[in-house]
């Protein structure tokens, strides 16, 4: 696998979490609960934690919301659960932090959008009053520029000096140059106001792909800021996540980005908790991190008889992820296991011996077996109504051998067996 060489940023610390500087890749999602409601904000943040969200922010937008982040904090501190909080912020972030000391404490980072901190006079003195309030309490602050909330009076700016020019640039660009702008020049004020350089992460959302990669490719070579990547507005279902991977994966494969978020459009009823599961197969299918083990399973064809073996192939990436909160504590190393699941005899026996695990069900005209092969070798052959539950109890068994203390002590029993007889004795 190559390595990718990633863009040289300072390190800003949230929380117990680490942000750039060579550090591993942050994922981060977003609440979408009406954050005065405690309870359910908690909930929510809680399941994204579970999910492998490293960060997560709640949308601090009135002050009854503001009341509550001191709650929210309490109620995920008795649910075990230390995942940094961040304050989404807009219009009024400079009274909410000034009137809730209890917020702006309980908060491990503010997000301010420099195009919605106030319009003329007011637009200093209200982000200096929120670095005020970042720099007595100690915060990092991410400066969240968003094309669909910038600074016109920026932006106008930058129109009447471009069509002053020789050869005015398009409309698209300079509304591109003015995403970078006004990230970079909000950064220098945070700083000329007190707030560490080493307090401050950037990102310039946009919703179309091509605009982000250049907009996050400028921006990586003017600043030394660690990014928050992603899409604003990505969508629903497979146009959002192909959109964000689309983008992302270009970024993050020239060693741009310290921090993703996919901002997903939930299907009804659908899970919040996807948008996590989506930025980690990103940054993993890349090579860049491991969270949970990989499942390989063939798009089966003409071959297949049956759907059992998407439906196997599926309860096994479920029971996998459910896994993983325990596991990732009980079997480190468990995150970087492949188990293929394959539909017949072309790919499934070579496919299963590339994996740590894999079985290959039968095709049509094929006998109703399915070889299991363990690190490469066929270890036994499933048949019958029980295949599903005897694959599932093979890779727990083989969790178990293999990671954490099993391991440990599967290393200690080869060596003994394996010490000259003169030291066994
Ligand atoms: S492994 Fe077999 S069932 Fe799966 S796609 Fe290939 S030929 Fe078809």
């Amino acid at each position: 696998m190559s390595v990718v060489l990633r863009k040289h940023t300072r390190q800003v610390r949230i929380g117990d979490v680490v942000v750039g500087g060579g550090a591993p890749i942050v994922v981060q999602s977003m609440t979408n609960t009406d954050t005065a409601d405690a309870r359910a904000t908690a909930q929510q943040v809680h399941d994204l934690a579970r999910a492998g969200s490293e960060l997560v922010r709640i949308t601090v937008n009135t002050a009854e919301a503001a009341a509550q982040v001191a709650r929210i904090r309490e109620d995920l501190a008795r649910r075990d659960c230390a995942v940094p909080l961040v304050g989404d912020f807009h219009f009024n972030g400079h009274r909410l932090l000034s009137q809730y000391p209890e917020c702006a404490e309980a908060l491990a980072k503010y997000r301010i959008n420099p195009g919605n901190v106030g319009k003329g006079s007011k637009r200093d003195e209200q982000f200096a009053t929120m670095i005020e309030m970042a720099c007595k309490y100690a915060k990092p602050v991410r400066i969240g520029v968003n094309w669909g909330s910038l600074d016109q009076e920026l932006l106008a700016r930058l129109m009447d000096e471009n069509s002053a020019r020789a050869q005015p640039l398009a409309a698209n660009a300079v509304m591109r140059e003015a995403l970078v702008v006004s990230a970079l020049e909000s950064a220098a004020q945070a700083e000329k106001w007190g707030l560490p350089a080493d307090s401050i992460v950037l990102s310039c959302k946009v919703s179309g792909v091509q605009d982000l990669i250049s907009v996050y490719r400028e921006l990586a070579a003017r600043c030394e800021y660690p990014l928050h990547l992603g899409l604003t507005e990505a969508g629903m279902g497979s146009k959002g996540i192909v959109a964000s991977t689309a983008a992302l994966a270009v970024l993050l494969q020239e060693g741009i980005g310290d921090t993703i978020r996919i901002s997903l459009t939930p299907e009804p009823g659908g899970e919040r908790t996807r948008e996590v599961v989506v930025a980690q197969e990103i940054l993993q299918t890349m090579g860049l991190r491991s969270f949970a083990p990989l499942v390989i399973s063939c798009p089966g064809c003409g071959r297949t008889t049956s759907t059992y073996f998407q439906e196997l192939a599926a309860s096994i990436q479920a029971y996998l992820r459910e896994q993983m909160p325990l596991w990732r504590e009980q079997f480190p190393g468990v995150e970087d296991m492949h188990v293929a699941v394959m539909g017949c005899v072309v790919n499934g026996p070579g496919e299963s011996k590339q994996s740590n695990i894999g079985i290959s069900l039968p095709g049509s005209g094929e006998r109703p077996v399915a070889p299991v092969f363990v690190d490469g070798e066929k270890t036994v052959t499933l048949k019958g109504e029980t295949i599903a539950r005897d694959f599932q109890n093979i890779v727990d068994a083989y969790v178990r051998s293999h990671y954490g203390a099993g391991a440990a002590s599967a290393t200690a029993a080869k060596k003994s067996a394996t010490l000259p007889l003169k030291s066994a004795v």
